[in-house]
């Protein structure tokens, strides 16, 4: 059986085949042209999986992570960073195929398939955060996805009570008010050369943001006690430097010990996303 993976980001549309055993058969990426407006995505997304239908006829289902909040059936609810707030994708894609069709949070899959594939493997309870222009969270507890109507939501939780009103949520003081996209003064990627090489500045940044990681999930930790934490997304490539203030600050605060680690599972998106399908 072959299942078709899609993995939806504000830069890019990820998609690829896979096998029941988690082998990537083929892969293609398209730009998701967000700035472009609903039409232009919308346009992307069902170029892709016309492209692979008319490659590969045993295709059984296809698997699509939303970044935001999406129903079973395909009805978006809220996409922040892409034009999809609102969005019946399902029913788009139901004129293409008549396979089985699965719908989930992004940062879900990306739990999912850390659990299945990746740092997760064989454990039992585990959390997958996706570092980047938000903070996306997916837990796996007993070897269930735990979901419920959008939630889990650990990027919008509070660490400090007066902190800065976050734009994000309406809250103070959120997670993502400290390490989101405005933790950075410029291009992540850009501050992250300037840190290799040698920057104060650029270094401060990221021990910076571990600090704020580390606080944020000693509380993961203190209500899951996770078997394993999995980082993923753009800014877990510094991981080494911020790793430090992270294991610091969870280290002073935990209850329990857990392991955090990067993630090294590659398309860890597609594969999420198609596991969900099977
Ligand atoms: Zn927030």
């Amino acid at each position: 059986m072959t299942v078709l993976g899609i993995d939806i980001g504000g830069h890019s549309i990820k998609a690829g085949t896979i096998d029941t055993a988690g082998k990537i058969l083929a892969r293609k990426t398209l730009l998701t042209e967000a700035d472009k407006g609903r039409k232009a995505v919308v346009s992307n997304i069902l170029n892709l999986v016309k492209h692979f239908l008319s490659k590969d006829r045993q295709i059984a289902g296809i698997g699509i992570g939303i970044p935001g909040i999406v129903d079973a059936k395909g009805l978006i609810r809220y996409t922040p960073n892409i034009p999809l707030s609102n969005f019946n994708l399902g029913k788009q894609l139901r004129k293409l195929f008549k396979g089985k069709l699965a719908f989930g949070n992004d940062a879900d899959n990306f739990a999912l398939a850390a659990y299945k594939f990746g740092a997760g493997k064989g454990r039992k309870t585990i959390i997958g955060l996706t570092l980047g222009t938000g903070v996306g969270s997916g837990i796996v507890i007993n070897g269930t996805l735990f979901s419920n109507n959008g939630a889990p939501e650990l990027g919008h939780t509070t660490i400090q009570f007066d902190g800065p009103r976050a734009e994000c949520c309406g809250n103070d003081g959120c997670i993502e008010s400290f390490i989101g996209r405005k933790h950075f003064s410029e291009d992540p990627q850009a501050i992250y050369k300037e840190a290799m090489a040698h920057d104060k500045d650029a270094l401060k940044t990221f021990t910076l943001y571990g600090t704020y990681l580390g606080v944020a999930i000693s509380n993961f930790v203190n209500i899951f006690n996770p078997d394993v934490i999995v980082l993923g997304g753009e800014i877990s490539n510094a991981y080494n430097l911020f790793r430090k203030t992270m294991e610091k600050e969870i280290k002073k605060r935990s209850l329990f010990r857990t392991r955090v680690v990067k993630n090294k599972l590659k398309h860890a998106g597609i594969l999420g996303s198609a596991v969900l399908a099977f």
